[in-house]
């Protein structure tokens, strides 16, 4: 079996790199760019540093600054108006991923025109206006995925569109843009960094590429998420979670994620919860769920010094899934009952939660593929679980 891998053609990784815009754009003949972010860039003089850059390189661009968390099609039409007022030929992204994944949308709909809900899995995305990507969360690794996720406004579907031509042309990567992620996003976002990197080595898609990337970037994550959120400033801690965050999304992006992430966007679309968040609150119960089925999980338990050389898989297995409640504990990531969601509204969801789940495709790709009755036990298994 061939394993098929996609990659940005140019990758700008470490401390400054955002620095390298105008050099970027001016490599890949990119003359009139739209800067898509939030207000939060604004704000903090992110954006206008970029600005600055370009002004002095002498590089004309526009910009879209109201990108909202967990992006919808709405928040997309109202940045492609923009694109096509400015008569832009690029995207570039200033943030998490939902700001990454506005403009990928973006740069989509402006080649192709059409609604998002075309794109969605199992379409194919093939080509898209050039997309630039600079993260400023240590993260979903969206700068190196050809992914993107977009909630459909009118039917809060939380929609998962693939292909190559939502993948990055360039990322720069830098982590001095995360020294200001506060405790909650850096344990959300670094917690999602984690997932997509166990659930890449243990999909059904791994593939030797990837399973180097996904054990480099679990083994850094699980050492630097506690330090990088109680010491923001520890430059080393943000700059191995930032550099683990984007070799993580290179790994899912290749090999896929699996059950976790299938179950964890219908939580994020109905409920509002952070996708990071919604994730971990996932993490022990499926690995829990799942570790019967791959002995790849007793792997990651050494790997990941929870268990020792010594240990028989058996047991291995037991102290992975320990290992993930107390960093759980550890990073106070709530149930959904303790995150304030209403419980008729949760009980009320679960069939639809199951179903969108299934849709996504992610769940087949988990060592035990579960059926839609079992997703449903699942998430009731996972409402109170601390
Ligand atoms: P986000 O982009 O939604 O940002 C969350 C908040 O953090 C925003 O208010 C933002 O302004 C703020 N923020 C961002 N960087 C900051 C910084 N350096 N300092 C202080 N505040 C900062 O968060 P995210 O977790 O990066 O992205 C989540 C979205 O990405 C979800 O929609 C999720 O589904 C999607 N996602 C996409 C992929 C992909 O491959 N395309 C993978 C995983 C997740």
């Amino acid at each position: 079996m061939t394993a098929n891998i996609n990659l940005p053609r140019i990758l700008h990784i470490g401390g400054g790199a955002s620095q390298l815009l105008a050099k970027t754009l001016a490599d890949l003949e990119i003359a009139n760019p739209l800067l898509v972010t939030d207000p939060f860039m604004v704000s903090c003089g992110y954006l206008e540093r970029l600005e600055q850059q370009l002004r002095e390189a002498g590089i004309p661009c526009g910009k879209f600054a109201d990108c909202v968390p967990d992006p919808t099609t709405e928040a997309v039409d109202q940045a492609l108006a923009a694109l096509r007022r400015g008569g832009h030929d690029a995207v570039v992204a200033l943030g998490g991923g939902s700001s990454i994944d506005t403009a990928k949308a973006v740069a989509v709909l402006a080649l192709h025109g059409g609604a998002m809900r075309n794109f969605k899995t199992p379409a194919v995305v093939t080509s898209s206006l050039p997309i630039v990507a600079i993260p400023t969360t240590a993260g979903t690794g969206s700068e190196a995925t050809r992914v993107a996720v977009i909630t459909d406004t009118e039917t809060e579907e939380k929609m998962l569109c693939m292909g190559v031509g939502l993948m990055p042309v360039a990322a720069l990567v830098d982590f001095e843009l995360t020294l200001s992620m506060p405790w909650r996003l850096t344990a959300d976002t670094g917690l999602d960094s984690l997932c997509h990197s166990l659930e890449a080595y243990v999909s059904r898609r791994a593939n030797p590429f990837t399973d180097s990337l996904a054990l480099t970037a679990m083994a850094s994550i699980y050492r630097n998420i506690r330090l990088a959120c109680e010491q923001p400033e520890n430059r080393t801690a943000r700059e191995a979670m930032m550099l683990a965050a984007t070799q993580a999304g290179m790994a899912f992006s290749n090999a896929s994620v699996t059950l976790i992430h299938g179950m964890s966007r219908p939580i994020g679309a109905l409920f509002h919860v952070p996708h990071g968040l919604s994730n971990a609150m996932l993490l022990p119960e499926i690995t829990a769920w799942s570790v019967g089925a791959s002995p790849r999980y007793a792997t990651v338990a050494r790997h990941l010094g929870i268990a020792d050389e010594a240990d028989q898989n058996e047991v291995a297995l037991g102290k992975l899934v320990d290992g993930l409640r107390q960093l759980n504990q550890d990073l106070q990531v709530p149930s959904p009952a303790d995150y304030g969601i209403e419980k008729r509204q949760w009980f009320g969801s679960l069939e639809l939660m199951a179903q969108q789940a299934l849709d996504s495709g992610s769940p087949a790709n988990n060592p035990r593929i579960p059926s839609a009755v079992e997703i449903v036990e699942l998430y009731t298994r996972v409402w109170n679980a601390a």
